[in-house]
């Protein structure tokens, strides 16, 4: 029996309940899902159910085998209607065994309610009255792309218009950090129509996160923050390429990454973090909008590669070392307030992006959400700072000569261009549908056959991440500055 299937015929609950028997299993529990005659006031005479079957068994399997991670059973298993369906007839089925009853009861409930949730499963009401309805219809509108999304109300400004719209798809946005700050910025970024986004995070959602990033859920507590906003936002705009990088942006990933888009927006509470993307968006010459709240007020800055546009350092030399301004863990924060100052952090973003008149404040704005008080403090550029000399990062200034991804498609996010120096034996054994880019095998390049692609921010993928190493070395010393292996190789995406 598989974890999760569809069937058009009628369930019957006894063979489905053969499947985990399981003599090491004291405990058994299930639910059953009927059709009932009556719902928000109307008598119902039968459902049509109706799904996107692909997506939703995969999603299904993923749902089973979580539950039976997280609770620790031996077998569970779900089945769901789809078609035609008279009242009283079992519509849904899941089935869960275990050693104790509590995992198996605790098990079953968090099933039926993730496949409630999640899954693509849309259902048609047909009542009494001869008349029918779709319900949760935007989602099916969603998912069969009904509808295209539609701009029309941003596209009439005449500061935006179809040539602003076209700016927006084309750019490609950094967003660092995806907590208080971070999940207004996406929503507005997602929304608006940016066409690329890349979102850096290494938390996980945690149960106190909620009351202040209404985009996670609580059954999203312990899943990575990246990870489920590209979900989400990709589920709110299909137009949207999301790239989740579940790492913490720091000095050794920080210049890839930036060098790879548009604009950063930067949304951590860390200040270490921000002084350091300040740094690398000042070398690579990129806007960013910084912004950081402090219990009840906030602080936005933007930062314009123009030569006297005032950096964070210009405005303080003295790095403010981590722990001298409490973050919303120790001093407490109400949900607004970040979420009113990522929704001006957005609205700046959008501007640069739009190139809309007046440019940012050349410094701070200060936003009290108490008396809503806001003040521009301009600022100019410190003589003293200079936004070209080495050694004012905190750490390395030179692009890492290794770098760490998750996954393939997060160095392309990163702006990289992939070289697979593996020889053709070794492809053969990858995983169906692993793209690793151009193919250069080392034993060519070596012996002259073939040359490495005189330019571009390459990245160098090998099985283990030595033959790049070296390979990568080899180009350095050429003066391939931007030329980077991928540690670990292609057996570090397998784990
Ligand atoms: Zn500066």
């Amino acid at each position: 029996m598989r974890p999760f299937s569809f069937s058009p015929e009628p369930l019957e609950p006894g063979r489905c309940r053969e499947a985990l028997a399981d003599p090491a299993c004291g405990g058994y529990a299930s639910f059953e899902g009927w059709v009932r005659d009556h719902n928000d006031g109307r008598r119902v005479r039968r459902l049509e159910y109706e799904a996107f079957e692909a997506l939703a068994i995969k999603e299904g399997e993923r749902i089973v085998a979580s539950a039976i991670e997280r609770h620790g059973v031996r077998r569970a298993a779900c089945v769901h209607r789809i078609g035609d369906l008279g009242i009283g007839e079992l519509a849904v089925w899941v089935g869960v065994s275990a050693e104790h009853r509590d995992e198996a009861f605790a098990a079953c409930r968090y099933i039926i309610d993730e496949v409630k949730h999640r899954l693509p499963i849309w259902k048609k009401e047909h009542y009494q009255d001869g008349d029918s309805g779709w319900v949760n219809c935007e989602r099916c509108a969603d998912a069969h792309q009904v509808f295209a999304h539609d701009y029309s109300r941003q596209v009439a400004l005449p500061e935006v218009g179809e040539s602003g719209q076209a700016k927006l798809g084309a750019a490609s946005v950094l967003v660092i950090g995806a907590g208080g700050l971070g999940v207004p910025v996406l929503q507005y970024l997602a929304a608006a129509g940016v066409g690329r986004i890349a979102i850096v995070d290494g938390d996980v959602v945690e149960s106190s996160n909620l009351h202040r990033q209404p985009l996670y859920e609580v059954g999203d507590v312990g899943r990575s923050k990246a990870v489920v906003a590209a979900e989400r936002l990709t589920r709110m705009n299909r137009e949207l390429r999301c790239a989740a990088i579940t790492q913490r942006a720091d000095a050794g990933n920080l210049d890839a990454l930036v060098a790879g888009h548009d604009l950063v927006v930067e949304c951590t509470d860390n200040l270490r973090t921000k002084f350091l993307v300040n740094d690398a968006v000042v070398r690579a010459g990129k806007p960013a909008v910084f912004a950081s709240v402090h219990q009840y007020e906030g602080q936005l800055q933007a930062w314009l590669p123009e030569p006297d546009w005032p950096c964070l350092r210009c405005l303080w030399p003295e790095a403010p070392r981590d722990g001298m301004v409490g973050n919303c863990a120790e001093a407490g924060v109400l949900g607004p307030v970040p979420g009113t100052v990522g929704a001006m952090q957005a609205m700046i973003a959008l501007r640069i992006l739009l190139g809309i008149e007046p440019a940012p404040v050349r410094g701070l704005v200060v936003v009290d959400l108490l008396t809503h008080a806001t003040r521009s403090i301009t600022a100019a550029r410190d003589p003293a700072c200079d936004h070209r000399a080495p050694g004012r990062a905190l750490e390395t200034q030179q692009t890492p000569l290794e770098v760490e991804f998750a996954s393939l498609d997060d160095a392309r996010a990163a702006g990289f261009e992939l070289v697979d120096v593996r020889e053709a034996w070794e492809l053969a054994l990858d995983p169906p549908g692993l793209d690793t880019g151009l193919h250069l095998p080392l034993s060519e390049l070596l012996d002259g056959r073939r040359s490495f692609p005189a330019e571009g921010r390459r990245l160098i993928v090998c099985a283990h991440g030595v033959r790049s190493l070296s390979l990568a070395e080899h180009l350095r010393g050429l003066g391939r500055a931007e030329v980077c292996s991928m540690r670990g190789g292609i057996a570090a995406l397998r784990d």
